[in-house]
């Protein structure tokens, strides 16, 4: 089997902890590699070594580390099929979905071409008599970024972009089940420029995640994960004293309304519940219906749409609409919980459970399945499913909708399908969710916006991207400065005694 490494001060070095973890092709279910879990002392290690080579990039001039990103940004076009090949073998989802998964993160890379605006401070001339006053945003020094599985190369590019256009070295700890796409970009940005060191990628799992969260030459942590680990996360690194944005789960709804175009609703829902078998944070799991006449006429779009959907693996091509799940453990526990929805009375009308591909026996698939008539107490609707489970909550009114939203513990994203703009602007001023979509079914904002959830959603105040991101790896320095008047006439030139 494969044996997969760090990648330390610009090269790959194989772990010395001894430990490992598996990681699958989920299409077939077989381990394709081992991954190592670093020690502390490999952690420490890297740290140093990041720390040494912070210090030149942190002072290489904003432009020059801009034209890394440039490099950077051309390679990830350049290597554009082999990097979602790599997200797919190991993801599992379609190559087409995992080519978004490299474009979104490479948007950003783009915006940080543009850092050196971003970085401007700002200045107040003769802001007391004589005073001039000016700020500086400086880099942190050795940040973190810890990611999760569902977007392999997006959420590292995410993290690592802003932070190395900044000027700080970063420590990214991909999720162990997805490594490979990570060490690629680390192999690309050397390729770009990068000083050795300046990035580097340390995997393992929780034990190293305390192992960084705990490190006192760790200034700021950015994590994106589940909601539990989002908030253990961001407790421990702030009460160690550090920066942190921890970014966790979702329960996205979409209200439909009367006037909506139900078609489009209904492919909007398909699209965005079934996606990547439901594996994205900022997929739509819950259909939000007003009125029953729009819930039948719902189901009756959606059911067929459903039924229709192909499910197979990457290599299959454009005939697949969405892939395995990512490992045994998460397909039981998504079986477990449509077993639940049922338990509880739920209305099961498009079950996936049994769903079996020929020849792909020990894949990790699931089939798309659809629930009517879910109600808030229901297991199905308070958890996180994260897979291709759709379920539809019946409402009387739009206020009852939005109730509805609004008490749900998470806030990542939501939508609204109408054709009436005052109901559409009243939803977004209202609704206290951190991003939403208006006809739109999963409103990932461009990165020269910002990311981020409320409520479970998102712990710490700065978002993703977007100019929030060079908020958060920077720290501002202000100056007050007054200059004594000096010598303005009546020099003297003759050569005198320094006494
Ligand atoms: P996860 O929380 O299991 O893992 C995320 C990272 O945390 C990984 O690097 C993992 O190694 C580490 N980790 C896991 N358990 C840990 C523990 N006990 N202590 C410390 N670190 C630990 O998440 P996942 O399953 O990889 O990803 C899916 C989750 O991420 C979903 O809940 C999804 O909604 C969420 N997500 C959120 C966003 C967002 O921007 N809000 C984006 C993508 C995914």
């Amino acid at each position: 089997m494969k044996e997969l490494t760090h990648f330390i001060n610009g090269q790959h070095v194989k772990g010395t902890s001894g430990r490992f973890a598996e990681v699958f092709n989920p299409a077939t279910g077989e381990a394709i590699a081992k991954v190592p879990l670093a020690s502390q002392e490999e952690l420490n290690d890297a740290v140093a070594k990041a720390a040494e080579a912070q210090i030149g990039w942190g002072n290489t001039n904003p432009q020059r580390r801009a034209r890394v990103m440039m490099k950077f940004g051309a390679l990830i076009n350049e290597h554009m099929d082999e990097l979602a090949e790599l997200v797919s073998l190991e993801h599992g989802k379609t190559l087409p979905d995992a080519k978004g998964d490299v474009q979104r993160g490479l948007e950003f890379v783009e915006v940080c071409m543009g850092a050196p605006a971003m970085l401007k401070g700002e200045f107040m001339d003769n802001g007391g008599p004589g005073i001039d006053l000016y700020s500086m945003r400086q880099p942190l020094g050795v940040v973190a970024g810890i990611t999760p599985f569902n977007f392999p190369a997006m959420i590292p590019l995410w993290k690592m972009a802003g932070a190395l256009a900044c000027g700080n070295a970063m420590i990214l700890k991909p999720s162990e089940r997805v490594p490979s796409t990570a060490l690629r970009l680390a192999e690309l940005l050397i390729e770009a420029g990068l000083p050795e060191g300046v990035l580097q990628v340390v995997n393992g799992d929780k034990d190293i995640v305390d192992g960084i969260i705990d490190h006192e030459e760790i200034p700021a942590v950015a994590f994106v994960g589940s909601t539990p680990i989002a908030q253990y996360i961001y407790g421990r690194a702030c009460s160690n004293g550090k920066r942190a944005q921890c970014f966790g789960g979702a329960k996205n709804h979409m209200i439909i309304m009367p006037d909506a175009d139900i078609d489009k609703a209904a492919d909007a829902l398909v699209g965005a519940g079934f996606g990547a078998a439901g594996e994205r944070c900022m997929a739509i799991s819950v259909a939000v219906p007003v009125g029953q006449k729009t819930a039948d006429a719902l189901i009756e779009k959606l059911v067929p749409r459903i039924e229709a959907l192909k499910v197979g693996p990457y290599t299959s091509g454009d005939d697949v609409d969405y892939g395995p799940v990512i490992t045994q453990a998460s397909k039981d526990r998504i079986n477990g919980l449509i077993a639940s929805g049922v338990e509880q009375g739920a209305n099961l009308v498009v079950d996936g459970r049994n769903f079996e591909l020929q020849g792909y026996e020990n894949g990790f698939f699931v089939g798309p399945s659809m629930f009517d008539n879910v109600t808030p107490d229901m297991d199905i609707y308070k958890e996180e499913i994260f897979g291709p489970v759709l379920s539809q909550v019946r409402t009387e009114t739009y206020d009852e909708a939005l109730d509805l939203v609004m008490k749900n513990d998470y806030g990542n994203g939501t939508a609204i399908y109408t054709a009436d703009g005052d109901t559409a602007r009243d939803f977004a001023h209202r609704v206290n969710v951190g991003m939403v979509g208006i006809n739109f079914p999963i409103p990932v904002p461009l990165s020269y916006f910002t990311f981020g959830g409320w409520k479970k959603s998102g712990f710490g105040d700065l978002n993703q991207y977007g100019p929030d991101a060079f908020r958060f790896y920077t720290k501002t320095k202000t100056v007050t400065a007054r200059w004594f008047s000096g010598i303005k006439e009546g020099g003297e030139f003759n050569f005198k005694a320094m006494d």
